[in-house]
């Protein structure tokens, strides 16, 4: 057994303790980049499918790292969550989508109904002061409630405790909408639907997709729809990358959707000249 212990260490231990070192050096490269100018937001437009009007925004973080390039947010937010870091990224994310907001109403004409939508992380729908911060942050802003969407993944929503779900009544009553992200991905019952205090529910990009031809199922995306209707909430597609997709969403009813086919998750001048531009 001794043997053995040693050889396996002698086999892991160069690529274990080059992982440790790399997560060791982008822990410290994110905790520094957090509030500098290394991360930045992309916004993705959400598109009312009636009249293919934009009727909001996705705020998606990035970070711009100094030698390894654009670091997309699925390989470094699990970082920020072991290293407590989370808290800190997504409320720079919220201020700065917020404070992109305050400019765009003083300077275009949106939408009436024009939403901005930022991702939160359960660690950071666990702390205490999450709504006191987005209550602040609101005024400090003059952004009305309801124009701000928290989108929170199913798992972190279904797994919510009790401090979860305080955060989830208390920004209810505040008047900020709340959204179920990635919406099929979980291991969960659908009870929940009808249960959660949320408004909306994002539908997984992985609905639009059969996982064996990589084509799609109408009818099962249907399903889906009914579902959240009967549930009464609103309902959001993302992922869609065809006019397939989207015109038959659109015969749905009253469906938003983003995805590829409507526009990449583009940088601030980008989608300040489309807004400007009407859509
Ligand atoms: P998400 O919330 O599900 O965001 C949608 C992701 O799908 C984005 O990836 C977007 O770029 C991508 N996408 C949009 N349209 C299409 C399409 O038509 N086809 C395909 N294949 N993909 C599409 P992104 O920007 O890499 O973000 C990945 C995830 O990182 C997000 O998934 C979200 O969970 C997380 N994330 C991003 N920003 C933040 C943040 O500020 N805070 C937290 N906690 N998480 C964030
Ligand atoms: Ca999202
Ligand atoms: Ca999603
Ligand atoms: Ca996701």
């Amino acid at each position: 057994a001794k043997n053995e212990g040693r050889s396996t260490i002698r086999t892991f231990e160069p690529v274990m303790l080059y992982d440790r070192q790399l997560r060791t050096l982008m822990a410290a490269e994110l905790r520094d980049a957090i509030g500098s100018d290394q991360l930045c937001v992309h916004y993705q437009p959400v598109v009312n499918l009636q009249d293919g009007a934009i009727n909001g925004v996705e705020v998606l973080v990035r970070w711009e790292h100094p030698t390894r390039g654009m670091i997309a947010p699925d390989s470094f937010i699990p970082l920020a969550e072991e290293i407590g870091a989370i808290s800190d990224l997504d409320r720079w994310v919220m201020a700065t989508a917020l404070q992109q907001y305050a400019i765009w109403r003083a300077a275009l004409a949106l939408p009436e109904h024009f939403q901005i939508r930022v991702n939160i992380s359960a660690i950071e729908l666990r702390q205490l002061d999450m709504v006191d911060f987005v209550r602040g942050l609101l005024k400090r802003m003059a952004v009305p409630p309801e124009s701000l969407v928290i989108e929170i993944t199913e798992s972190a929503l279904v797994s919510g405790g009790e401090v979860e779900t305080y955060s989830l009544l208390s920004l209810k009553q505040l008047g900020v909408c709340i959204e179920i992200d990635d919406f099929g991905t979980g291991y969960s019952s659908i009870s929940y639907l009808r249960r959660l205090p949320v408004d909306m529910v994002k539908v997984d990009r992985s609905i639009l997709r059969e996982p064996a031809t990589g084509s799609w199922q109408p009818d099962f995306v249907a399903a889906v729809f009914q579902l959240i209707r009967a549930a009464g909430l609103g309902a959001v597609f993302e992922g869609i990358e065809t006019r397939d997709q989207a015109e038959f969403l659109r015969t749905l009813g009253n469906v938003s959707g983003q995805g590829y086919f409507f526009s990449k998750p583009l940088p601030e001048p980008d989608i300040t000249e489309l807004l400007r531009a009407g859509g």
